[in-house]
């Protein structure tokens, strides 16, 4: 059993080229999981940051 081409019919039996079908599908499901990943990375220090700046100015109105 051969394993398709990218621009081979997809096996699913939608009648789409495989690179736009399953493949595509799997590479959106990587392509966000790596988003993810390195939004984790970025938000958690900006979230901090952007805390810090929102107790700042509450302590500035206050005072
Ligand atoms: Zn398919």
């Amino acid at each position: 059993m051969a394993s398709p081409g990218r621009n081979e019919p997809c096996p699913c039996g939608s009648g789409r080229n495989f690179k736009h079908c399953s493949l595509q599908a799997q590479d959106e499901e990587d392509s966000q999981r790596v988003r993810l990943r390195s939004a984790e990375g970025v938000l958690v220090p900006a979230l901090f940051s952007y805390a810090a700046q929102d107790f700042g100015e509450e302590c500035f109105d206050e005072a």
